[in-house]
């Protein structure tokens, strides 16, 4: 038997896969062999040695050979007693929150139903409503990226979207939305679920996590993934326990790998080490916005409230190619959105990384 010509696979391929699918280019993950990696918001540090071997011992006695217990109660235990997730709240475990995103728009749209959320913002929500067949609505904040209420409040009463996704603080802006004009739009979405997209939750200093059970329509997803531990692929949702059962229902089973659960259960038994890193890249966060602002080529430095900065120049590519050049990857996040024309965002590094990209970017500028 002969291989078939690559033509007649084509063929198939082009009368079988959704035509929104065939003409879109897959999600952009750039090389950064070699290069200073200031683009993800990973962060910088590493473990100590002392936990580094727990986790070693954990992973030396994980079953690998029986799928995952249904319950990840170990885990689950570790969570609860390093985050402050009220005791009434339920919890589901996702593969990384871009999972649980998409989950969250399985459970709740039928085609065609909308999912709404202010932009710029964190494009999978965008992503997940349209290939689950839901409508994305993004509605423009203002040039500073705080909200534009009126415009939210009359697309929702538009469009009275199934989920509404607030990233609290926002991504890529680094913006905090503020509370009361949160729970404003709480009100005014019910029953329309609200999720609180907490990823930057460890830089921010307002949290809705305690607050999850106080309004009927409101979930808080959260990941591990900015707090240092973006390999292991894990996030979850809190809330009240009807709407976490409903969304478990559309979980596929054993989601969270044993290896995941094994990891994640001995770090977040030592969460004070990544909560001292957070508090490290905080500092040194307004240090970097400082540097930034002193620039005079930077037109713009955005306040965040993540480990990121978001900032404006008159030439965003030359400026991101420059630096690529001199081994530093950033984010060119400029041709993502109108109200970012210009914009370029720089991951929180240590204090010899991010002089390394400051020095870097001068240079670039200079010329
Ligand atoms: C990075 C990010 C996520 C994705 O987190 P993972 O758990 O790594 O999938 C979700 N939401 C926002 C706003 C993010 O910036």
């Amino acid at each position: 038997m002969s291989t078939v010509s690559a033509a007649a696979v084509e063929a198939c391929v082009a009368s079988v896969v959704r035509a929104d699918v065939q003409s879109t280019r897959a999600y952009h993950v750039g090389d950064a062999t070699g290069l200073l990696k200031l683009d993800a918001m990973e962060n910088p540090y590493g473990l100590p040695e002392l936990v580094r071997q727990e986790v070693a011992q954990a992973l030396a006695g994980a079953t690998l050979n029986r799928y995952p217990a249904p319950d990840a109660v170990a885990l689950e235990s570790a969570l609860r007693t390093a985050t402050a997730i009220p005791t009434q709240a339920s919890v589901m475990f996702g593969n990384g929150s871009d999972e649980l995103i998409h989950l969250l728009i399985q459970a709740t749209c039928q085609p065609g139903d909308v999912v709404l959320s202010p932009v710029p913002t964190f494009v999978m929500y965008a992503v997940s409503a349209q290939w689950n067949h839901a409508r994305f609505v993004g509605v423009d904040t203002l040039p500073d990226f705080s909200l534009d209420m009126a415009a939210m409040l009359s697309a929702i009463a538009q469009h009275k979207p199934k989920v509404v996704f607030l990233a609290y603080p926002n991504n890529p802006t680094g913006c905090a939305f503020g509370i009361e004009e949160i729970q404003t739009l709480i009100q005014a979405a019910a029953p329309g679920l609200v999720v609180i997209d907490e990823a930057y939750a460890p830089f921010a200093s307002h949290s809705f996590m305690p607050h999850v059970l106080e309004a009927p329509n409101v979930v808080v997803v959260r990941t591990v993934s900015k707090q240092g531990l973006a390999g292991i692929r894990l996030g979850y949702v809190a809330g009240a326990s009807a709407w976490i059962s409903q969304f478990d229902k559309v979980r596929p089973p054993y989601n969270i790998n044993v290896l995941t659960r094994e990891v994640a259960a001995v770090i977040l038994r030592h969460h004070e080490v990544l909560d001292a890193q957070a508090q490290h890249l905080c500092m040194d966060r307004e240090k970097l916005s400082t540097a930034l602002k002193n620039m005079s080529d930077v037109l713009e430095v955005y306040p965040t409230h993540a480990n990121f900065v978001l900032f404006r120049v008159g030439k965003p590519d030359e400026v991101f190619n420059g630096l690529k050049k001199q081994g530093i990857l950033i984010r060119n996040v400029s041709a993502g959105h109108p109200l970012l024309a210009g914009c370029l965002r720089v991951t929180v590094s240590t204090p010899e990384e991010n002089e390394q990209f400051l020095s870097a970017l001068r240079k670039v500028m200079a010329k």
